[in-house]
C-alpha cells in the first residue's frame, strides 16, 4: 500500500525540471522497470503488498494421470504427459496447430487456433510435454483445445503445492506474480502484530504461517475451505483486515470527539412553537431519534449522524427540528438538497412551518438571477436568514456564514465526499482551502446526514466512515399500503383504462419514463412521445412533462401545477425520483421497470401512498426478462420495506457495487465478505475496544501493515 508521504516528497523533487526536457532525457524503460510498472498499477508497490496479494483460486497440478483416464474424467480440469508423435499445422478448417502425444495408454489431440511459429518448433516430434487442460471426445478421439503445457524432462518433480492463480494485470504473467511474491515472502519481517496469547484465545492461526499457506498450500490441505475462503488462514486474513478497519473507524472517533464544535444547547421558544404547530404528531419512531440528534447537538464535538428512514418516514421534519434547535441556540442551519425540485420542495415547507414563528428562511440554488443570489448571499452573510435551504450552489466559495453551527444533506449519497465536506467547512474562515480536513483546533459544525436509501446497519456500521446511525423505522400513521403489480408492457392498454378511472376519482398518476443510461436524448425522446401517447389515449385528461433538460422555472410550473392538483397525470423522467411529496398522486405508472435498480424502484414507488387513498404501482416490463431484472421484480411485489428491499439489493449486487465506488472507499475489504464473515465484524469491534485503551504499539503496527496511507479516507 502506499506511503502518501513518500510519493509526495518523490514527485516534489521532479518539481522545477522541465517536463519536456525530462522526457527527452529519460532512458528507455528495462523490462524489470516495466514489470515494476505494471505491478505499481495493481497496487503492490511494497513486500508486504505483494505478500497480500492473495490468490484467486488454485490448480492442482501435483498430479498426473494417464491420458486414458483423464477421458473418464467428463469436464474436469486434468493433467496428463505425453510425447509429442506428430505436430502439423493445418488449414482446414481454419489455420491451426495440431499436436498429438501419446503416453501408455493412448493419444491426445492439442488444438491451437492462435500459436507462434516458436510454438510449432518447440513442440516437435519426440518432445515430451505437460498439458494440462479439459479433455474433449472429438471426432478424431480425444482431444483438448489450448490446454496449458509446459516442456519437461522424464521424470521431472510434480509440485507438490496446490498452484495458486493471482489476480494480474495487463502483461503480468502468472508466473512472474509468483516469483516477485516469492521474493516479497523471503524477505519480510514477519513480526505478527496479534501477541501470541490473544491469538490463542481468539482461536487465530498465526500471520506468517497463514500467508505462506495461501500462496502455497501444502497438497493435503482442504481445498473446499481455501475455495470458499473459510479456511483458518483465510480467517486470520479477514480477521486481520476488520480489525484495521475497526481500529481505524475508532480512532477517528476519538479525533472528532477531541474536534471543537458549538454546542447548541438550547432547546427554546422556537423548538417548542414549531412542533406545537405541526399538523400532526410525530411518529415514536421520529420522537426517538430527534432525542439522539438532539442530545448530541448539546455536546461541544461535532455530530456526525446519519438518519435513515424509509422514503415517507418523515425525516424532513425532524430535520426541521433540529434546525430550530441550533437557531434556539442562536445559531444559522443550512440544508442541503442533491435537486432544485427537491430544495425548493423542502424550502416550501420548512419556510412554511419557520416563517410564522419569526424565522427568516433563506433559499439559494443555482437556477437564481445573479441579483436573487446577491439578495440570498447578503441575508445569509448578515446572519438575517436563520436557515438557508438550497442545492449545491451552497457549496460556492462567495456564500458566507455569519454563525453556522448545523449542516443537514438530504439524501446524503447523492453527494460526494467532497462536496460534503465544502459544506461543513463553510463554518471556517472564508479563505481556509474548503475542501480539506480541518484540523484538529477547528472549530466545525455539526453534522445531520439524511438517507432514503437504506443501508443496512451493519454495512453502514463497517464501510461508512465514523458515523452515529438513527433510523425511522415507523411510516406516520394513516398511510395504505401500496399494492405493486408487474405487468407486461404489451398490456399497456390496460394500463392507461385504469389511469383514466384513477383521474375520474379525482387522483393523480405518475409515468415514469424508462432509464436511458447511454443516452440523454435518447430518455427525452422516450419522454415526449409518451406524453404525446398518453394525450392522445386520454384527451380528457390533462397530462403534463417534467423532465431534466426543462429550465428550473418551467419544471418549477409544472410540480406546481401537479400539486395543485391541475394535471392528472405527469410523464416524468427519473427527476422525479427524490423526495417529491404530492399526496393526491395515488397511481405509479413505471416503464420499462426492468432497467431500474432496486433502490430506485422503491423511491419512486415512495412517490405515492402519501395520502389516506389506497395506492399501486404498476411495474411495466418487457419481456424475457433476465435473472437479476426478474428477481428485483419479484423483491418489488412481495415487499414494501426499505430495509428489506436494501437487504436484496446488497444480496443481489454486492456491498462494492451497493454503495458505489465512491462511497465504499475503493472497497475497503478485500477479503472479508461481509455477508457471510459478520461473525468476524463482531470480534474484531470487540477486540479493537480493548487494543485502544492500552495497547498502543500494537494498534499502530496493525494499522500501518494493513492501511498504510489510506486511512484519511475514513475520516470524512
Ligand atoms: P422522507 O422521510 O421520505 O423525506 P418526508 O419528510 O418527505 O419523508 O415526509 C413524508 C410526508 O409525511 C410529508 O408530507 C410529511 O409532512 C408527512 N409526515 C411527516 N411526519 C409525519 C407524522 N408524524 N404524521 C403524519 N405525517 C407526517
Ligand atoms: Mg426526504
Amino acid at each position: 500500500m502506499p506511503a502518501p508521504k513518500k510519493k509526495a516528497s518523490a514527485d516534489s523533487t521532479k518539481e522545477g525540471k522541465a517536463p519536456a526536457k525530462a522526457s527527452k532525457s529519460t532512458p528507455p524503460l528495462s523490462n524489470a522497470q516495466k514489470a515494476q510498472n505494471k505491478l505499481a498499477k495493481l497496487g503492490l508497490r511494497s513486500d508486504m503488498d505483494l505478500a497480500l496479494h492473495l490468490p484467486l483460486r488454485y490448480e492442482d497440478e501435483t498430479q498426473v494421470i494417464s491420458i486414458h483416464d483423464a477421458s473418464l474424467r467428463g469436464t474436469q480440469v486434468v493433467q496428463v504427459e505425453g510425447i509429442v508423435s506428430k505436430s502439423d499445422i493445418q488449414f482446414r478448417p481454419r489455420r491451426q496447430l495440431v499436436v498429438t502425444i501419446t503416453d501408455d495408454s493412448g493419444p491426445l489431440v492439442m488444438r491451437f487456433v492462435n500459436f507462434y511459429g516458436s510454438q510449432a518448433k518447440q513442440l516437435s516430434e519426440g518432445v515430451r510435454v505437460r498439458v494440462r487442460g479439459e479433455l474433449r471426445h472429438g471426432f478424431f478421439g480425444a482431444e483438448m483445445v489450448h490446454p496449458t503445457y509446459k516442456v519437461v524432462l522424464e521424470g521431472a518433480p510434480l509440485p507438490t503445492a496446490l498452484t495458486p492463480v493471482y489476480p494480474a494485470g495487463e502483461g503480468l504473467s502468472q508466473a512472474y506474480l509468483r516469483k516477485a511474491i516469492g521474493g516479497a515472502l523471503s524477505r519480510i519481517n514477519w513480526r505478527d502484530t496479534l501477541p501470541p496469547a490473544m491469538l490463542e484465545e481468539l482461536k487465530l492461526g498465526g500471520f506468517e504461517s497463514s500467508i505462506r499457506l495461501l500462496h502455497n498450500p501444502p497438497t493435503d490441505v482442504d481445498e473446499y475451505a481455501l475455495e470458499e475462503r473459510s479456511h483458518p488462514a483465510w480467517i486470520r486474513m479477514k480477521f486481520d483486515e476488520l480489525l484495521a478497519q475497526q481500529l481505524s473507524l475508532k480512532r477517528a472517533q476519538a479525533a472528532r470527539r477531541a474536534r471543537n464544535a458549538s454546542a447548541l444547547p438550547t432547546i427554546g421558544k422556537i423548538s417548542r412553537a414549531f412542533i406545537k404547530q405541526l399538523p400532526f404528531k410525530l411518529t415514536g419512531a421520529q420522537q426517538r431519534v430527534l432525542a439522539e440528534i438532539r442530545h448530541d447537538l448539546q455536546e461541544s464535538f461535532p455530530m456526525q449522524r446519519l438518519l435513515q428512514g424509509d422514503v415517507g418516514s418523515g425525516k424532513t421534519v425532524v430535520a426541521a427540528v433540529a434546525a430550530a434547535q441550533a437557531i434556539d441556540s442562536g445559531f444559522q442551519a443550512v440544508l442541503m438538497a442533491p435537486t432544485e425540485i427537491l430544495a425548493d420542495q423542502h424550502f416550501r415547507k420548512i419556510a412554511a412551518w419557520m416563517e410564522p414563528l419569526g424565522v427568516k428562511v433563506a433559499w439559494l440554488t443555482g437556477s437564481l438571477k445573479k441579483k436573487e443570489k446577491a439578495e440570498a448571499n447578503a441575508l445569509i452573510e448578515s446572519g438575517e436568514a436563520r436557515l438557508v435551504i438550497g442545492t449545491h450552489a451552497l457549496i460556492q466559495d462567495n456564500v458566507q456564514f455569519q454563525k453556522l453551527g448545523l449542516v443537514i444533506v438530504d439524501e446524503q449519497h447523492r453527494f460526494g465526499v467532497g462536496q460534503r465536506l465544502a459544506l461543513r467547512n463553510k463554518a471556517r474562515d472564508a479563505d481556509a482551502d474548503i475542501s480539506a480536513m480541518p484540523s484538529a483546533t477547528q472549530t466545525v459544525p455539526h453534522q445531520l446526514m439524511m438517507s432514503a436509501t437504506p443501508i443496512p446497519r451493519t454495512l453502514a456500521m463497517t464501510y461508512y466512515a465514523d458515523l452515529e446511525v438513527s433510523v425511522i423505522d415507523e411510516l406516520p400513521p394513516g398511510r395504505t399500503p401500496i399494492v405493486t403489480r408487474t405487468i407486461d408492457q404489451n398490456r399497456r392498454e390496460e394500463v392507461i383504462a385504469r389511469v383514466h378511472a384513477n383521474a375520474l376519482e379525482g387522483r393523480q398518476v405518475y409515468w415514469v419514463c424508462p432509464l436511458i443510461e447511454e443516452s440523454e436524448a435518447l430518455q427525452l425522446q422516450t419522454a415526449t412521445d409518451t406524453y404525446s401517447m398518453l394525450a392522445e389515449a386520454l384527451p380528457d385528461l390533462r397530462i403534463g412533462l417534467v423532465h431534466g433538460r426543462l429550465k428550473q422555472a418551467e419544471k418549477q410550473d409544472v410540480m406546481d401545477a401537479f400539486s395543485r392538483g391541475e394535471i392528472h397525470v405527469l410523464v416524468a423522467t427519473t427527476v422525479i425520483e427524490v423526495g417529491v411529496d404530492v399526496p393526491n398522486a395515488s397511481l405509479m405508472v413505471i416503464e420499462h421497470a426492468e432497467r431500474f435498480g432496486l433502490s430506485q424502484l422503491h423511491q419512486l414507488r415512495g412517490r405515492v401512498g402519501r395520502g389516506a387513498a389506497a395506492s399501486a404501482c404498476i411495474l411495466l416490463y418487457q419481456s424475457p426478462l433476465g435473472g437479476t431484472a426478474k428477481q428485483r421484480l419479484m423483491t418489488m411485489r412481495e415487499t414494501a420495506d426499505g430495509f428489506e428491499i436494501a437487504r436484496r439489493d446488497l444480496e443481489i449486487r454486492g456491498p462494492g457495487e451497493f454503495l458505489g465506488a465512491r462511497q465504499s472507499g475503493e472497497a475497503l475489504l478485500r477479503f472479508a465478505d461481509l455477508a457471510t464473515d459478520q461473525w468476524l465484524v463482531e470480534k474484531a469491534r470487540n477486540l479493537a475496544q480493548t487494543l485502544l485503551q492500552n495497547e498502543d504499539a500494537i494498534v499502530d503496527a496493525h494499522l500501518q501493515r494493513w492501511l498504510g496511507g489510506k486511512e484519511d479516507f475514513l475520516k470524512v
